[in-house]
């Protein structure tokens, strides 16, 4: 069959709100047209993030009744260590809260100041964890990575001559680890080959570089190679995860992206003085080994979401839905960037926007438009998140790409949902001359996105 079907039936329905254009105009005046100042009661299609986004399984929700919330030892904890054992191979595995606990446990015990980490793209937690120690994180993307629309398949990659330069300059000393990305996140969910992976591991064992794999997208990276990559399309998705991670000495991860849960994660690494000193700050920060930053049932329904995320039918419907979505804008001649990575679609805000100056925050317009049309929420990736605010006066610092992005929640939204998000990207496509510009009334010294306050201004 042609149709790539949803590989799941709905046994629990979660109402959708719908409301009219009059009343999201209110509401987004009301939010000082911030999306991220809505209530998600009054979103009808939400992309905001895939993150702790997803639905959980019927084995999952099963598994949650089995958890043992025994403070030491549980049978939980058991289940877990083993899955991800199973899947990474590393020997010591520690739970936690999320992704960013276990990035400040491994920036906290491994760095000092002036240290450099290089990273295909870091995760802006990532980043922030890494400077906040007051190490310096360095993204070191592949050249193809630059140009959006080009069609090379692994642009997630990292920049090999940049990193053997990277060495040179810093010297191995000062680099107490190197990251990559799968997918690169930062870079558009874009995949990273095996033979990129391999050829990292093998420039930084000759200087002694531990590689840490940030892994929130491992399943979706690993359905990459085997769907592109020479010499994989006869491997299991879970033959090719182990693959990637037997490459690296460690890893960092989020479930509440290919754990297929709403929250958790986990550090690990082969190393036995980093497991004591990982061990002795979870404790500290996190919780005891045994349960991290979690509740025994979440390690449970972890367990089995880690294991979901690594069927390949559930991967080739996922994968399905991106590309879905994709083909239509393209055939109706929008601008994204190409080919679509792995968990999200991004338009290009700039060239959709003609009329607007990177000043007039061409994102925020679109995304406006967005929500205004059809109750969706998307999130600009553009001057608001990464420009810099003007000093004393003088122009903003712009980014190269004013960007909006489209998360896909995983087993959230059926294929009407994505119909009807393209009948309002329509509608929005077709009037693009009367997007708006916007301009900052009110915003936080870092992070402004998430709480800045617009208002409507003449272009
Ligand atoms: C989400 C994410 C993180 C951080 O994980 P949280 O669970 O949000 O703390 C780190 N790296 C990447 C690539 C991510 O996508």
């Amino acid at each position: 069959m042609r149709t790539i079907i949803e590989p799941f039936r709905i046994k629990m329905t979660e109402a959708l709100p719908i409301t009219t254009r009059s009343e999201r105009e209110v509401l987004l005046a009301r939010a000082f047209n911030n999306v991220f100042l809505l209530d998600a009661d009054h979103v009808t299609i939400d992309l905001l993030t895939d993150s702790g986004t997803g639905a959980m399984s019927d084995r999952q929700w099963a598994a949650l009744m089995l958890g043992d919330e025994s403070y030491a030892g549980s049978r939980s904890w058991r289940r877990f260590e083993q899955t991800v054992r199973e899947i990474t191979g590393f020997k010591h595995i520690f739970p936690t809260h999320q992704g960013r606990a276990a990035e400040r446990i491994l920036a906290a015990t491994r760095l000092k100041k002036g240290n450099v980490v290089p990273n295909n793209g870091h995760f802006d937690t990532t980043r922030a964890n890494i400077e906040y120690v007051g190490a310096i994180a360095t993204d070191l993307p592949s050249t193809e990575a630059r140009d959006l629309h080009s069609e090379k398949r692994f642009k997630g990659n990292m920049d090999l001559d940049g990193l053997a330069r990277a060495i040179g300059v810093e010297g191995a000393a000062n680099i107490p680890f190197c990251m990559i990305t799968v997918t690169n996140n930062t870079g558009g969910g874009q995949p990273v080959s095996m033979e990129n992976i391999r050829r990292v591991k093998e420039l930084l064992k000759i200087y002694n570089i531990p590689l840490m794999i940030d892994a929130c997208r491992f399943a979706e990276n690993a359905f990459f190679i085997k769907e592109c990559e020479q010499g994989f399309a006869d491997r299991s998705l879970l033959e090719i995860a182990r693959e990637m991670f037997s490459l690296a000495d460690g890893a960092t991860m989020s479930a509440k992206k290919d754990g297929l849960a709403n929250i958790g994660g986990f550090l690990a690494c082969n190393n036995d003085s980093w497991a004591d000193d990982f061990r002795n700050l979870l404790i500290l920060t996190e919780g005891f080994p045994t349960y991290g930053g979690l509740a025994g049932r979440d390690l449970e329904a972890i367990s089995v979401g880690l294991m979901e995320a690594l069927e390949i039918d559930y991967q080739r419907y996922r994968h399905a839905t991106v590309e879905y979505l994709a083909s239509a804008l393209i055939a109706r001649g929008i601008p994204i960037v190409r080919p679509a990575g792995g968990h999200a679609i991004f338009i290009d805000a700039a060239a959709f926007c003609p009329h607007l100056r990177a000043s007039d925050y061409p994102g925020i317009g679109l995304v406006n438009a967005l929500y205004l049309e059809g109750g969706v929420r998307a999130v600009e990736l553009g001057s608001v998140m990464f420009g810099k605010p003007a000093p004393e006066g003088g122009e903003e610092i712009a980014t190269p790409h004013e960007l909006v992005r489209l998360a896909f929640p995983r087993r959230v939204y059926t294929q009407s949902h994505f119909d009807y998000l393209i009948e309002v990207l329509d509608v929005v496509w077709r009037e693009r001359a009367s997007i708006e510009a916007y301009r900052i009334t009110e915003q936080a010294p870092f992070l402004r996105h998430f709480t800045a306050h617009y208002e409507r201004a003449d272009v």
